[in-house]
């Protein structure tokens, strides 16, 4: 499908769009620069997304709207908007999403999925159920990534300290209940030995010169 032209009444639309937004982007990926000198549309139009209507476009920055265009991140061309969770092994990541979920969120979540695959506690990495959970969850989140999914919102919890990295976002909510708390929390579900070894990971991981003193914001204070 030919795009149209950007010219007539693009630039006008493309004005009061940036006006409406305070030239402010609203996409805010990763490498985002937050003054906006762009339009983006958000349903694309290949995707069925109108070209002209307000309601599908929104101020954006460079990186943001050309971050945008590369078959990886398509996740950002959808009006799905990514929450990623987390927290350290132990944290309970499903229960901070279960507290802010909406009715027709997409929800992805190790212990859900593994739940509804028959899985009645913890899982270890050789549990022939593990392998199926992480293909079922792979599966989704690569829904997510090429932009299939239908949900105006979607959650993604992981325990993985560097789960920016590897997974699509929009905003990023942090669970910290503590390690005393989370290694308390993992002997109570008679989680293996190992996963103390995974909560120390993920500490020095995301923390690697102070103590867990420091307030888990500032990770992510903008
Ligand atoms: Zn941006």
């Amino acid at each position: 499908m030919a795009k149209p032209q950007y010219d007539g009444p693009w630039r006008r639309i493309r004005l009061r769009v940036l006006e409406r937004d305070g030239y402010r982007c609203q996409i805010v990926g990763p490498k985002c620069r937050h003054n906006a000198d762009q339009v983006d549309h958000i349903i694309a139009i290949e995707n069925g997304g109108s070209w002209w209507d307000e309601s599908n476009l929104r101020a954006s920055c460079g990186p943001c709207n050309n971050g945008r265009a590369k078959g990886a991140e398509r996740w950002r061309r959808t009006k799905t908007r990514i929450t990623l969770v987390l927290g350290p092994p132990g944290s309970d990541l499903a229960e901070h999403v279960a507290a802010r979920r909406g009715e027709h969120d997409l929800v992805i979540d190790y212990d859900l999925i593994a739940r509804s695959l028959g899985a009645d506690g913890p899982l270890d990495v050789g549990d022939p159920l593990h392998r199926a959970v992480m293909a079922a969850r792979n599966a989704l989140i690569g829904s997510l990534k090429r932009g299939e999914t239908t949900a105006s919102r979607a959650w993604i919890t992981s325990t993985n300290p560097k789960a920016e990295s590897m997974f699509p976002w929009h905003s990023v909510e942090l669970v910290d209940p503590g390690r005393e708390v989370v290694l308390q929390a993992n002997l109570e579900a008679c989680r293996p030995a190992r996963w103390a070894t995974l909560v120390d990971e993920w500490y020095s991981t995301r923390q690697p010169t102070t103590s867990q003193a420091s307030p888990s914001r500032e990770w992510w204070a903008d």
